[in-house]
């Protein structure tokens, strides 16, 4: 299918993309990859008057390391976090989730920022944005905004991004010492969109004590739903199975609206999450533990 016509801008900075979306606001859409856009347009599901082509804008492409912080350019391709020894070192739970994303040729085009301005329910980065407690640098008429991630994935579809604004960069906090993350979801076939899925990441003290959890479940409900209730019950504890089971039956309760829909019914997604949940922490704990 052939999209509706359009108009077609392809500038060159941050602030030319601005200056357009503030010209055509609320009827002009950000084209980074297209692996989500594209399908929408063919289909006939957006109509948007106005596409912006970011592919051109300079700068944001680059994934660095600044005072421990990992710092990730909105049109850094999927497949570049993929192969980045950056990422793998500092943060292995995103490049484990990178490679749940659908398949190499779309992980070629498919960006970061793209990932979580669409904010698809199943979608891997939202999840994980949120469990490394990532900061999103929205640039606007006004300037510059940063949001938490936890803030900024409002409802299905939709985030905190407002028409006239640019998501350019996401920043990640380093990785606290003796932490550990697990990242385990279950789709029909590798490469498919997420059924479930979970990101863990948890820190003990010197003796061994859970000082710290997150826990984030996805494909379950229109947002990204961290289980707070489940991690509340391992701070200041030994970490242990019995505990990890527990956990799991909190986490599960947390999703207070489960999707249902033809690929899986909501008992089904709150099941799987329970069982993920205890299998993420058992891991996570392991790697804390230098297990990895
Ligand atoms: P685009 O499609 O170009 O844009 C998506 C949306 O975000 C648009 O509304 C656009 O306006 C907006 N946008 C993009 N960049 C910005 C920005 N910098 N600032 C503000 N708004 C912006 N994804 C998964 O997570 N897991 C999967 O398993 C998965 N499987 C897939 C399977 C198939 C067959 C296909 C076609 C796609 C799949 N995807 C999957 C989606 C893929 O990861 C997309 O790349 C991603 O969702 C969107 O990124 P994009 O760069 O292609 O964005």
């Amino acid at each position: 299918m052939k999209p509706p016509s359009f108009d077609y801008y392809a500038p060159r900075t941050v602030e030319e993309t601005v200056s357009l979306l503030v010209e055509h606001r609320g009827e002009a859409k950000i084209l980074a990859g297209g692996q989500s856009l594209m399908p929408l347009l063919n289909m006939r599901l957006a109509r948007p008057g106005v596409i912006i082509d970011v592919n051109k804008v300079a700068g944001l492409d680059q994934i660095q390391e600044a005072d421990g912080e990992l710092i990730i350019g909105a049109m850094v391709r999927q497949r570049a976090v993929e192969r980045s020894e950056l990422v793998q070192r500092l943060h292995p739970l995103l490049h484990a989730a990178t490679l749940c994303i659908a398949h190499p040729q779309i992980r070629n085009r498919g960006t970061v920022g793209g990932s979580l301005a669409h904010s698809d329910p199943a979608a891997e980065y939202p999840a994980v944005a949120v469990a490394l407690d990532a900061e999103l640098r929205l640039v606007g008429p006004n300037g510059d905004r940063s949001v938490k991630a936890g803030d900024f994935f409002t409802t299905y579809l939709t985030t905190a991004l407002e028409p006239d604004e640019l998501l350019t960069e996401v920043r990640l906090p380093s990785r606290p010492e003796r932490s550990g993350w697990s990242f385990l979801e279950v789709s029909r076939r590798h490469g498919d969109f997420a059924l479930t899925g979970a990101a863990v990441t948890v820190t003990l003290d010197g003796g061994g004590r859970c000082s710290a959890a997150r826990i984030v479940l996805f494909g379950v409900a229109p947002t990204p739903v961290r289980a707070r209730e489940a991690e509340q019950l391992l701070i200041g504890e030994a970490p242990e199975e019995r505990l990890f089971e527990q956990a799991g039956q909190r986490a599960s309760d947390a999703i207070d609206e489960p999707l249902s829909d033809v690929h899986a019914p909501a008992q089904y997604r709150k099941h799987v999450a329970q069982v993920l949940t205890r299998r993420a922490l058992t891991e996570a704990v392991g790697r804390a533990r230098g297990a990895d």
